[in-house]
């Protein structure tokens, strides 16, 4: 497999070292290939997609020109209880019309100072694990579950979840991402609606909505940081992003 250099000193930093041959599937065309670094050209960057409004599709809300009204409704948002503790909403942040969706739990709270997720030290693991497959912040979209801070980052409650999902489906049928990767049990259980543990959901493809987008499940990279083991695992996750993101657009 050849990596650049930032995804070698990701690995490096994870003890990973990665030698895949040559034919290996991960290996054609290489990494990500949504205005990332080409595999095998190091430092060449492949030109980033230009921004455009998503189409409108028959019954997906919102229309082109309701992503500001999605974001209006969500920083007005009252459905329910969390909206009384929050300094503000986290909406989501990246590029509206990413190939790449990521999806975690709820603001913490930095990013409910901040308004934007995944800011604080997670967030920055998060920047190095999209690096690693070629990726930038910029490049992708990453929202949450939840669009307000659960107090003492407890666990988001299922009548959260449920006055909240519409918002996240209308960010996914908006955003149209070839791939989402679920970070974390909290937003692969709710996402995928099952109560399977993360454990036996990594590894599997599962696909979200009508037309179907396939999402991939890692763990949270909080816990990747409490964890440090796991990285090894979460780099096969990755790994398995790419190869799905790959046969996804070919
Ligand atoms: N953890 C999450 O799941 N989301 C954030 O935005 C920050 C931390």
């Amino acid at each position: 497999m050849s990596l650049s250099l930032e995804q070698r000193r990701y690995l490096q930093a994870l003890g990973i070292e990665v030698w895949l041959p040559r034919d290996h599937p991960l290996v054609a065309g290489g990494g990500a290939e949504q205005g990332g670094r080409a595999a095998g050209k190091p430092g060449r960057a492949l030109p980033a997609r230009p921004e455009r409004t998503p189409a409108p599709r028959p019954g997906a809300a919102p229309a082109p020109s309701s992503w500001e009204a999605l974001q209006a409704a969500v920083a007005g948002c009252r459905r329910c209880g969390l909206h009384q503790g929050r300094t503000q909403t986290v909406f989501g942040v990246g590029k509206v019309d990413a190939d790449w969706m990521l999806i975690g739990e709820a603001p913490g709270a930095e990013e409910d100072r901040r308004g934007e997720p995944f800011v604080g030290r997670a967030g920055k693991l998060l920047d190095s694990m999209l690096r690693a497959v070629g990726l930038s912040r910029e490049q992708v979209f990453i929202a949450n579950i939840l669009k307000c801070r659960p107090p003492n980052n407890r666990d988001p409650k299922p009548d959260e979840v449920a006055a909240c999902e519409d918002y996240l489906a209308q960010q996914i049928r908006a955003v149209q991402p070839k791939l989402i990767l679920a970070l974390g049990r909290v937003a692969a259980q709710n996402l995928l609606k099952t109560e399977t543990p993360i454990g036996k959901m990594r590894g599997n493809r599962y696909r979200w909505g009508d037309p179907a987008v396939p999402v991939v499940v890692t763990y949270h990279p909080a816990y990747l940081l409490r964890a440090p083991r796991e990285k090894r695992k979460s780099w096969q996750d990755l790994q398995l992003a790419m190869k799905t993101y790959k046969e996804a657009t070919q």
